[in-house]
């Protein structure tokens, strides 16, 4: 994946931490609000980081570096998801923590912001390993997070398993604790219908948007960058509903069918394979060149700033479903922009995950189950009352569908911050 060299602040390289304050600052101007807020608004309540020794199936010391950061709480509990990656550090999780906290007040549920993750590649680990791994992380977190302080979920290679193994390690601590971590497996205190949340609540986002401007997901040719959890289920759901997906790709490489890929054939060849790489009847494509295919609707559903300035300008579609987590760089967000391509923001696209973490949590709280139907129909009506309230600032402050989405964010939290007080 590319990371952004022309993507600036001045002339210093944004971070992805100073990309999401770029946007929040862009909001905070158009409500004119008392600068005194600001960087109250803006800076993480707790920031936590944890050295996590692990011993390695050879007998060897692994080493990896966690962290937790707790963004705002003014609404509800921290929330946000767990990432294992190299990658991971600080000031990403800085900013995928801040982006939590916009995305809870958008669909309006009544959680906080919070990010955590381990910087590892978990393929180079085995799956004792993992284990022994993340229950050393809860084990250094496990007073900071619980079911009324901060609850982790799923994100980039992490699943069920993992979080199954969070749920058992922090109960050791704590005693039973179902409701400390959302995204675990159905057998254990999941919820129906979380799997496929994500990518559901994106369908139900560009279905909205396509509508407004009188177009269907019918019929519509969507590409597709990452082929994971949200990426595969986006894709499933899509097919499902007539849309054409002409492309997919995962870490390993992509592949192109101007005529719509068979998804279902697709999903069992990934089984197989664990890659989309080799089916048959595409042609192969690299990641940066799925990112320019023609097509009306572009998914980034992978990592973050893979659209910068050079590639915004040579992006081939109407719109960009942020399916990931900042997938934009500043530049890649006014380049789509200039160019009439809309973006239709992370922090509501994808919010059906944390939305759905919301009525899994909600029911291990009052121990009982919700039927599938349930949590769709709920999770339908949360996406699409977030879109009105974003359609409806819109129009307030004639922006963008981005500073829309933060404004409606910023007014509800200040609002519950300023009700609260300061003590
Ligand atoms: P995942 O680990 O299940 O899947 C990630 C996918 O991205 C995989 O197909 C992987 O091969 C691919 N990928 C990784 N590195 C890549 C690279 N360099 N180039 C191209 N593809 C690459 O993760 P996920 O849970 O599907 O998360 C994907 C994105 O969606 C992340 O930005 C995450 O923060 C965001 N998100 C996830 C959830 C959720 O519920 N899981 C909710 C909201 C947002």
């Amino acid at each position: 994946m590319e990371s952004s060299q022309a993507d600036t602040i001045g002339n210093m390289t944004a971070t992805a931490y100073q990309t999401t304050n770029a946007f929040l600052q862009h909001a905070f101007e158009l409500l004119k609000l008392d600068p005194s807020y600001e960087l109250l608004l803006r800076t993480p309540c707790r920031e936590v980081r944890v050295e996590l020794p692990i011993r390695r199936d050879d007998g060897s010391i692994g080493h990896y570096i966690g962290y937790r950061v707790q963004h705002d709480a003014s609404r509800g509990p921290y929330k946000g998801g767990l990432r294992f990656h190299p990658e991971v550090d600080l000031d990403e999780v800085r900013s995928l923590a801040s982006l939590m906290t916009w995305k809870t007040a958008v669909v309006d549920v009544p959680f906080g912001g919070a990010k955590g993750g381990i910087q590892v590649d978990p393929t180079k680990l085995s799956e004792r390993e993992l284990e022994r791994l993340t229950r050393r992380f809860v084990d250094q977190i496990h007073d900071f997070i619980g079911p009324l302080t901060d609850i982790p979920a799923p994100d980039v290679n992490t699943n069920p398993k993992v979080m199954g193994w969070v749920f058992d390690q922090y109960s050791m601590h704590h005693g039973y604790s179902p409701g400390v971590v959302t995204g675990k497996p159905i057998a254990l205190h999941g919820s129906l219908g979380r799997e496929s949340a994500t990518g559901r609540g994106c369908l139900v986002a560009i279905r909205e948007v396509l509508d407004a401007a009188g177009m269907k997901v019918a019929g519509t040719r969507f590409a597709v960058q990452g082929f994971g959890n949200v990426g595969s289920w986006f894709a499933r759901l899509a097919h499902a509903a007539g849309a054409q997906i002409v492309a997919v790709s995962d870490v390993r490489g992509g592949i192109h069918a101007p005529q719509g890929l068979d998804i279902p054939k697709l999903v069992a060849h990934v089984e197989q394979t664990g890659t989309v790489v080799g089916f048959g009847g595409a042609k192969p494509i690299s990641n940066s060149e799925l990112l320019r295919v023609e097509c009306n609707v572009l998914v980034p559903a992978a990592l973050g700033h893979v659209i910068d300035g050079p590639t915004a300008r040579e992006v081939r579609a109407g719109y960009v479903l942020e399916a990931a987590n900042g997938p934009c760089t500043l530049d890649g967000s006014h380049a789509l922009e200039e160019r009439g391509i809309v973006a239709v923001p992370d922090i509501w696209a994808n919010a059906g995950g944390v939305t759905v973490s919301y009525f899994e949590w909600t029911q291990n709280m009052q121990q009982l189950r919700w039927p599938e139907e349930r949590v769709e129909e709920e999770l339908e009506g949360h996406m699409v009352r977030a879109h009105e309230e974003i359609r409806r600032v819109m129009a307030r402050l004639s922006c963008s569908m981005r500073a829309a989405a933060f404004a409606l964010a910023v007014e509800r939290v200040k609002s519950a911050t300023d009700l609260r007080g300061l003590g």
